[in-house]
């Protein structure tokens, strides 16, 4: 397995595996694997040639107060678990090959940007848009595999390439869960031993709300009501949001339809450490 540490090394590599007519197959990450991020890899692994991941913890998307300098990172073991894997290549770049002095460039997705994530961490997706731009354009990747566990990240991106025509299909792959239903995340080491007990709370509420809307709710008031007391249950935690959106466009409707397909996306502070969970919901 190659390592690369700078953008023109793993261009270089890239060019040849095209030259070659290879396939490449590409999973961005902040390291600090799970299982959640190696499904990804498997899926690269199935429908691509070559196989590259990129480990970059990205400055442009945390804001000044969030968990940039805490961020989990251990190098040596996600090498191991990717070695595992059979992947090609590690792309790990330090912050300074990525953004040099006089770095001036941003990539923004102006509407879906602006809601729940977008709301919450204003400058977050400006970020990943343009960390994930970057990594497209030294990686050269024909296909690249995202989470659904970041949602309204996946349709970001989705827009962004459709927008500015990269050429690149973008792949969703599901959730992976604990085996309480807690969404696997390289955050949940932040998590006291009674907030990891409640944070099962986001899978059970998304849960509950899948069970009423196939009872036939269809009053997102009432949904909310619903949403909010279950949340109130908890001691450790407290919701930041809950919303039913559109799957597209990522907007709340006014009334769900019949026989449709929603995302129910949920964020819930545990201290300053927030979880994220969605679902699809089909009425
Ligand atoms: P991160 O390292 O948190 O930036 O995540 C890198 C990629 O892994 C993103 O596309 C995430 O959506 C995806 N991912 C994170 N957690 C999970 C999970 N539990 N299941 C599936 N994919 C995930």
């Amino acid at each position: 397995m190659l390592i690369f540490r700078t953008v023109e090394e793993m261009q270089q590599y890239s060019e040849e595996q095209r030259c070659f007519g290879k396939k490449i197959g590409f999973v961005p990450t902040m390291g600090f694997l799970h299982d959640g991020h190696l499904s990804l890899v498997e899926k690269a692994n199935q429908v691509a040639d070559i196989t590259i991941v990129s480990i970059f913890v990205n400055p442009t998307q945390f804001a000044p107060d969030e968990d940039l300098g805490n961020y989990p990172r251990d190098f040596e073991r996600d090498e191991t678990l990717l070695k595992e894997k059979n992947v090609d290549a590690i792309f790990y770049p330090t912050a300074d090959e990525i953004y040099p002095k006089g770095y001036q460039t941003y990539v923004n997705v102006e509407e879906i940007s602006k809601q729940y994530e977008g709301a919450s961490r204003p400058t977050h997706f400006r970020g990943v848009t343009t960390i994930v731009s970057i990594l497209f354009n030294a990686v050269k990747p024909h296909f690249a595999v995202f989470g659904q566990k970041d949602a309204q990240q996946a349709s970001v991106i989705r827009k962004m390439v459709e927008n500015l025509k990269y050429g690149i299909e973008i792949i969703v792959e599901p959730i992976k869960r604990e085996e309480d239903g807690l969404a696997m995340s390289s955050r949940n080491v932040y998590l006291s031993k009674e907030q990891r007990e409640e944070s099962i709370i986001l899978n059970r509420t998304l849960l509950a709300v899948e069970k009423t809307v196939k009872e036939g709710e269809i009053n997102l008031d009432t949904i909310y009501k619903l949403v909010e007391n279950k949340v109130g249950e908890i001691k450790t935690g407290r919701l930041d949001y809950f919303s039913i959106v559109e799957q597209d466009s990522f907007n709340e409707p006014e009334h769900l339809e019949e026989n449709k397909k929603y995302f129910a996306l949920i964020a819930v502070f545990f201290d300053s450490t927030r979880l994220l969970d969605n679902l699809i919901i089909i009425t």
